[in-house]
């Protein structure tokens, strides 16, 4: 057992007081058993689970080599969905257009929306087809504070200073389920096939504020599987213990007493004050934090202006590590040390906001396994020399002395989850809760360039050019040729809840980190899209007029220069 579990274990009190009435049904022994010893065959129930998928017959043969045939041809319907959620560039919580645009569709094409789903107004599910199995499509839609950048550009150019933008590139995976979709329904209405297909976005993931509530609100109680596709530089999916952390987002809001702050500073008490000794002591701390945690935090309040004392200070802190119960124990002592702060300071821990929360995923052996062989029939796609340029432009613009471009290799084997004992943790994807209510992947697509710092500027460069539609393109395909598999070999879900049942939720049940009063925090953003927003309508995408965004904005593509330039 790793010293990790006893510091939970210590702490686990303190969040438990915080958090109300939390179940912490995980055993201490967790995600560290029943592996072999190194060198030895790996033993792990999830590495030694048998897989037993059928190969394809020759009717799923050519179903899939025409599902292919139709994604093939609807690439400029996935070209303009790209580029037009590209050019809303919309924040968590606020993904008005993104979500009206993308349901309106779904509509077009057949598909039933609710809307506002679990209480989020830019939320929705999409469903088409009847009875079983369910199969769920999901992936993000919101984008990064001060990303906004000009796509096809190879150094740093906004279009709006300042503005969002998306650099993560989270405009590309719905409008690949969708095409998916699609493809896939056109065949099962041909055909006669049984079952319904779900669609639904990830709204402000990046806050990990949406995920969970879906889940407390039975978005994917009937559901059988769930096909979930996150942008990245290859085509793949893995399974079991994914190395993202578990998160628990708080919002920590001091209260204090205003004063004069030079004519009588003694009868004022500072809610920043304890704002900055609370900083200051986690920064002491994480000294001594086991090395996977991840804690990182902003000062959303620190006062109005210097002859005042602040009356109010918040602060908001991301919490990670590697698993649920040691996240609450992270949390324990964040909270611990915020009132630590607020006795020093004389000042009140007013209230503390759980604005998000997310458990680490755990991935499906069985779908991996069938998506696998999908992947390896479609392949990376072929980038042209524009495409390299482009890529190589922006990893040169960053430093990188022999920039490697895109790849285009494709995966050839896929790997046993990492071990425990040897992930360092790092970041986190609510889709971690969908993963512990029902057999789920993730599948990664090739829309955005290796070798790039994530949640910022240059992750959007690729994003509504050549680069993002060929890898959309090529994730449709997965997409649509494993759906199919679900919807016509019933012993991959049947297997897929085997594995689920039998191994991943054996000793493992999943409890929300958020606590039962908690609300969808959907006020998130809304003040910085409000101050972007007009400016950033003159840029919106106008498929009627321009074959491309890129067209419309003019650019030339790519556009690179040759400095060598280190940006920070
Ligand atoms: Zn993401």
């Amino acid at each position: 057992m790793r010293p990790r579990y006893h510091f939970a274990r210590h702490l686990r009190t303190g969040a438990v007081a915080a958090l109300g009435a939390l179940a912490v049904l995980i055993p201490n022994r967790s995600f560290a058993q029943g592996r072999g010893g190194r060198g030895g065959p790996d033993t792990r129930p999830e590495v030694t689970f048998p897989v037993n998928i059928p190969t394809d017959d020759a009717r799923i043969t050519a179903l899939k080599k025409e599902a292919m045939r139709m994604v093939d041809s609807m690439s400029t319907f996935s070209q303009q969905m790209v580029d037009m959620v590209f050019s809303f560039g919309e924040l968590g919580m606020q993904e008005e257009e993104t979500s009206k645009y993308l349901t309106g569709i779904l509509e077009k094409n057949g598909f039933k929306v609710t809307h506002g789903f679990a209480g989020v107004p830019t939320a929705w599910v999409a469903t088409w087809g009847s009875g079983k199995p369910v199969i769920s499509l999901g992936s993000d839609v919101d984008d990064i504070p001060q990303a906004n950048q000009k796509p096809g550009v190879g150094y740093k150019d906004p279009m709006i200073t300042g503005a969002p933008g998306h650099g993560e590139g989270h405009n590309s995976g719905v409008p690949m389920n969708i095409t998916a979709a699609i493809a896939v329904k056109k065949i099962m209405e041909r055909d006669h096939i049984p079952g319904t297909i779900q669609l639904w976005p990830g709204i402000a993931e990046e806050q990990m504020a949406a995920k969970a509530y879906f889940v407390r609100a039975g978005m994917f109680k009937d559901v059988d599987a769930v096909l979930f596709a996150h942008v990245g530089s290859d085509l793949g999916v893995s399974y079991g213990q994914s190395g993202q952390n578990a998160l628990i987002s708080a919002r920590f809001n001091f209260l204090g007493s205003s004063a004069h702050a030079a004519g009588a500073p003694w009868a004022g008490r500072s809610a920043l004050d304890a704002v900055e000794l609370m900083d200051v002591a986690w920064n002491f701390r994480r000294e001594h934090l086991p090395l996977t945690q991840r804690s990182h935090y902003v000062i959303t309040d620190g006062g109005d202006q210097p002859n005042v004392v602040p009356p109010t200070a918040s602060v908001w802190y991301f919490f990670r590590e590697l698993n649920s119960p040691d996240v609450q124990g992270l949390f324990a002592l964040g909270d611990t040390i915020a009132r630590a702060a607020a006795m020093m300071t004389s000042t009140k821990l007013g209230s503390v906001d759980i604005l998000g929360s997310g458990w680490s995923g755990h991935f499906n052996k069985v779908i991996a396994e069938d998506m696998f062989e999908n992947i390896k029939q479609v392949g990376m796609p072929k980038w042209d020399d524009k495409d390299q340029t482009l890529a190589k432009g922006i990893q040169r613009e960053l430093g990188q002395k022999n920039p490697r471009g895109l790849s285009e290799r494709t995966m050839t084997e896929l790997a046993a989850p990492q071990r425990t004992e040897d992930m360092r943790g790092g970041g986190s994807d609510d889709i971690g809760d969908v993963s512990w209510n029902v057999p789920t992947v993730t599948l990664r697509y090739p829309s955005n360039i290796p070798g790039l710092p994530g949640h910022n500027w240059a992750n959007a460069i690729s994003m509504a050019t050549p680069i993002a539609h060929k890898g959309v393109t090529a994730g449709a395909k997965v997409q649509a040729m494993t759906v199919l598999d679900l919807m016509l070999k019933p012993t991959v879900v049947t297997q897929a809840w085997d594995y689920f049942k039998n191994v991943q939720t054996k000793d493992i049940k999943y409890f929300p980190l958020m606590r039962p009063t908690d609300q969808p925090a959907i006020w998130l953003n809304k003040a910085i899209m409000d101050k972007y927003r007009p400016e950033m309508r003159k840029y919106y995408y106008d498929p009627t007029k321009y074959k491309t965004y890129l067209d419309q904005l003019g650019i030339k593509y790519p556009t690179v220069r040759d400095t060598t330039k280190t940006v920070p």
